[in-house]
């Protein structure tokens, strides 16, 4: 089984990984780490940044061996929004601590009448720790529902009504959000990289 350091302290996505990638075992990232910067304009470029980032620091100061670090950048991009918040989700409205006053403000931030269609998108990087790196990416398009619905899920998921569904992610269970998310795309892509990658 690949030991893989997840390096990202966001419970949402560490629950996501162990329910969608249960043929890994995780290390979490350590509480006296350091946060990892995210300085770049693409998904890839952040991806990349914290999984390097991370394998930099476990070379100095990580207890025992791993094969290699993950990391996840993702977001929601809105098309009314510009592609918005897209690269900036986890620091969309600062002030507001509360994904339910982030959920509402970002609504409120859409034109009357404007397209409600978004897209979530994952770029996952796994950076090996014998050097080398590579990125996969998965997407879910869908539409922002007028309101927040749903307590599941974590984020942005109780705006996000995937396409072909009218309930948004914070209601579907996560089973169902695990067939069709950004998330279990890329995972999906990642798990065929990773069976090249150990050849
Ligand atoms: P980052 O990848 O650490 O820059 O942060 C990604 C941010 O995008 C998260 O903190 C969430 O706000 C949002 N996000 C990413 N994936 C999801 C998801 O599956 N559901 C809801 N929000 C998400």
């Amino acid at each position: 089984m690949l030991k893989v350091l997840l390096a990202s302290r966001n419970a949402g996505k560490l629950r996501e990984f162990a329910e969608l990638l249960p043929d890994l075992q995780f290390v979490p990232w350590p509480v006296e780490a350091p946060e990892l910067p995210e300085t770049g304009a693409f998904f890839q470029d952040n991806a990349l940044q914290k999984a390097e980032g991370a394998r930099t620091w476990w070379h100095q100061h990580g207890t025992g061996p791993v094969d290699g670090v993950l990391a996840d950048d993702s977001g929601l991009c809105v098309d009314a929004l510009w592609g918005g918040p897209g690269v900036l989700s986890a620091r969309f409205a600062p002030d507001l601590p509360a994904y339910g006053d982030k959920n509402r403000r970002l609504l409120a931030m859409l034109p009357e009448g404007a397209p409600r269609r978004a897209r979530f998108v994952c770029v996952l990087a796994f950076a090996g720790m014998g050097g080398g790196s590579f990125t996969v990416s998965g997407a879910v398009e869908g539409s922002l529902a007028t309101t927040p619905r749903g307590e599941g899920g974590f984020g942005y998921d109780p705006i996000f009504l995937p396409a072909g569904h009218d309930q948004t992610f914070g209601e579907l269970p996560s089973d169902l959000k695990h067939t069709l998310s950004h998330r279990a795309r890329a995972c999906a892509a990642l798990r065929i990289h990773l069976a090249e990658w150990r050849e």
